[in-house]
């Protein structure tokens, strides 16, 4: 603890944590020494753990990095952070996040951006970019995040470490700041695929306050092995020839085709016929549901509220106005209009048949295919500040993350190198709803 706490000081500058939990983590380093002398300590004893800001914790701040919530304090704990306590985890802080996890590079956060460690005029990725850089960074052994279209991927793969999102349904949402609740999906980052399966046991399973939770059996650590069976995997082709993915980022690919043939596996180019609908379905139903979950933040409930509101209808227009940053109202707005009655045929429910097509061919795909083999990001992690004009660009840097959100599934991004300026690179994989351990043992191949 005396370590992270260290060096979350020395890189204070990379703005990775909202708050630091400093003389509690120390506290509870104490109790669980004595637990592991008495041997009496849980699974994850003295792994120390960052949480992302949108995670609830009782007694403890949770803002999802927002003015709205700046001054909210969590009167229960979430599941994932009960789970993590049970077994002896240490938590260190509330690590900054994109606000309400809408973004794709940390810079939509009311407490400004988180900076790259491998060079700091970088973005860390988004919105779990804090969780990502604080394990980068060495502030934690593990972090976790949540993932409703690649936030725990993408981040994971700007900053070179393990971010796996589980299928969805593995792990309980009760008490994680909602955003689309169709999507999002509680994930961790880490510096190996180990931690990532270790976590996962931890984390997954039947919970009573999460109705949409699998009620199958979890995976084990104790079950994760190398995978040296041959597989059969397919790639996106468009991965290698569109223009809009960075040559480092092919070259990456390339290499990796390569390898896995040559080490047996059958490796097929694959042309996905709704990769152009994948962006604009995700974002369509995205915006939908948190213009409907981000209606509790009336200045009423709870929260933020403004001090110039006069009457109810003051209140809510202007708590909403002031509280909320651009990006999340710019959702709102969206989602709303989606939604609403002439529109909603057009847009929402279109995309909801839409999502099923892409869920039926994915399917299909890995009917015939173990795996799907796309970069983590079109690119690696770009300068601080040159996408924040323009929110369709950054939209776009979810093209090969939102394929398993829509479909559910599980898929990890694995640190496949650095490009020449030493910026790191991610790889995904994708598999089947609840391959988990498939997943993770295939994982091992690529650490
Ligand atoms: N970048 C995507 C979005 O802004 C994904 C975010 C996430 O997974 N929370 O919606």
């Amino acid at each position: 603890v005396k370590g992270y706490l260290q060096q979350i000081k020395a890189k204070a500058h990379l703005n990775v944590f909202n708050e630091v939990f400093e003389d509690e983590a120390k506290a509870s380093a104490k109790e669980i020494d004595a637990r592991i002398s008495k041997g009496t300590a849980g699974k994850l004893a003295g792994m120390v753990i960052a949480i992302k800001d949108n995670i609830c914790y009782k007694g403890h701040k949770v803002s999802a990095s927002s003015k709205i919530l700046a001054d909210f304090t969590s009167i229960y704990s979430s599941t994932v952070v009960e789970r993590l306590l049970a077994e002896d985890a240490i938590i260190i802080g509330r690590a900054n996040c994109d606000e309400f996890a809408m973004g794709a590079a940390n810079e939509n956060s009311f407490f400004g951006p988180v900076k790259n460690d491998a060079d700091n005029t970088r973005v860390s990725g988004g919105s779990s970019g804090g969780s990502a850089v604080a394990v980068q960074a060495g502030m934690c052994h593990a972090a976790i995040g949540t993932d409703t279209g690649g936030s725990v991927r993408q981040p994971a793969a700007f900053c070179g470490v393990v971010g796996l999102k589980p299928t969805y349904g593995r792990i309980s949402r009760y008490g994680i700041i909602s955003y689309a609740s169709s999507f999002d999906q509680v994930g961790s980052l880490t510096r190996s695929v180990a931690d990532a399966a270790l976590l996962l046991e931890i984390l997954s399973g039947a919970d009573e306050y999460d109705g949409t939770l699998s009620q199958r059996p979890v995976t084990s650590a104790a079950d994760l092995k190398k995978d040296t069976g041959k597989k059969k995997i397919a790639y996106l082709q468009e991965a290698l020839s569109s223009p809009g993915v960075d040559a480092d980022v092919k070259a990456t690919l390339t290499t990796y085709i390569e390898k896995l043939r040559a080490d047996g596996h059958t490796v097929k180019p694959i042309s996905f016929e709704h990769l152009d609908y994948l962006v604009p379905t995700y974002y369509i139903l995205a915006m939908a549901e948190s213009s409907s979950n981000l209606a509790r933040y009336d200045g009423v409930h709870y929260g933020y509220r403004s001090p110039n509101a006069t009457d109810l209808e003051s209140t809510y227009k202007l708590s909403r106005s002031e509280g909320f940053g651009k990006e999340v109202k710019r959702r709102i707005m969206l989602g709303t209009f989606v939604l609403s009655a002439g529109y909603y045929d057009a847009y929402y429910a279109k995309a909801q048949k839409v999502r099923r097509l892409i869920q039926d061919k994915t399917n299909e795909i890995l009917k015939e295919f173990d795996f799907i083999l796309t970069p983590t990001a079109p690119e690696p992690a770009f300068a601080l500040g040159v996408k924040e004009k323009d929110p369709v660009v950054t939209y776009l840097y979810d093209i090969f993350t939102v394929q398993a959100s829509l479909c559910g599934m599980p898929a990890i991004s694995l640190p496949a190198g650095n490009n020449s300026k030493g910026l790191p690179l991610g790889l995904q994989l994708l598999t089947k709803s609840f391959d988990e351990q498939a997943l993770l043992n295939f994982s091992e191949y690529f650490m």
